[in-house]
């Protein structure tokens, strides 16, 4: 459905996005994860037609957005990270004024109470969108995005300063979105993307530095596998032993109790055979767990690396 290939944007001297490629499949919700100045907003302008790329292309369900850009962001809906609103407007006028402007050519009223329907505004049509919390403005910038029933939603960091309560909803809003669209959307958070998306692409200095189902990010990103165990008989003797089992690449003890750490290569399963070896010098295994960093911990170490010291 969209397909980005080698987008490279210069600011200036900033080379803010680097050969950035990939594809979304028609229905899927994809996560754009970055720490903040990673390039997410950037990539999503350019996709969007708002900015132009200094090289590389983008095309959404067939057409290209440079040579195409009326149609081609007809098939998008847009939430930028600020979103354009009119404060003085009622929620209804703004939505049927976005309405006009995108030219939808659907049954204007029963199309805009469908859409405030769906983002939990029905209520609220005749409210000014200055007198709005923050979450309700969020969904009026939802909302805009869904006039005209795109096949592709993209959401900037839609939940950001937001209160845990109205991060939930927008997350089921996202999800229930997925039935129906191909959704892209960012954000700094990475429990917030793997709570709602079938795939995550990790963006860090302009880069794209992984892309992977949710489910086998952690295995993606892992350099290598861990073990944690604890025995009882010489750790000398045993991180000798342990250290001639192939795939095992260091041993290292991390307490005063007999624990040592195995880390051996990532997809080895080194288990069996760290049983025989202690078994071999007779070197009891007291415990024996799978170690490693948290997803959340590979993450932070993957994007500190990749920043390397860019603003
Ligand atoms: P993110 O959305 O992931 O936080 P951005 O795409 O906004 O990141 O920014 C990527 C990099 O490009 C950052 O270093 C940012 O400072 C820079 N940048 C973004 N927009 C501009 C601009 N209009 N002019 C100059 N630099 C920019
Ligand atoms: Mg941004």
């Amino acid at each position: 459905m969209i397909e980005v290939k080698n987008l490279t944007k210069r600011y200036g001297k900033l080379l803010a996005l680097d050969d950035v490629s990939f594809t979304v499949d028609t229905g899927e919700v994809l996560g754009f994860l970055g720490p903040n100045g990673a390039g997410k907003s950037t990539t999503m302008n350019i996709i969007t037609g708002y900015i132009s790329s200094t090289s590389g292309t983008v095309t959404v369900d067939g057409s290209e957005i440079l040579a195409q850009p009326k149609q081609t962001k007809q098939k998008i809906g847009y939430l930028p990270e600020l979103p354009p609103l009119y404060a003085d407007m009622t929620v209804r006028k703004y939505l049927e004024f976005m309405f006009d402007l995108k030219r939808v050519r659907l049954p204007k009223q029963a199309h805009v109470d469908e859409v405030m329907r769906l983002v939990g505004l029905e209520k609220h049509g005749k409210r000014l969108i200055k007198n709005l919390s923050k979450g309700y403005r969020q969904r009026v910038g939802f909302a805009q995005a869904l006039l005209g029933n795109p096949p592709v939603i993209i959401l900037d960091e839609p939940t950001v300063g937001l209160d845990p309560q109205q991060i939930i909803e927008i997350r089921k809003l996202i999800k229930s979105l997925g039935k129906k669209h191909t959704v892209i959307f960012s954000s700094h958070v990475l429990s917030e993307i793997s709570a709602t998306c079938d795939r995550i692409i990790i963006i860090a200095g302009g880069k794209i530095i992984a892309d992977a189902k949710t489910d086998e990010l952690s295995q993606v990103l892992a350099q290598e596998g861990q073990l944690l165990l604890t025995v009882d008989g010489s750790l000398a003797d045993a991180t000798a032993e342990l250290q001639k089992i192939p795939g095992v690449l260091k041993v290292k003890r991390t307490g005063t109790q007999g624990q040592l750490s195995v880390e051996f290569k990532p997809g080895e399963d080194v288990r069996r055979a760290v049983f025989s070896a202690m078994a071999r010098i007779d070197c009891p295994i007291l415990e024996m767990k799978a170690g490693g960093d948290s997803l959340e911990e590979l993450y932070l170490k993957l994007t500190a690396k990749a920043k390397g010291g860019k603003a």
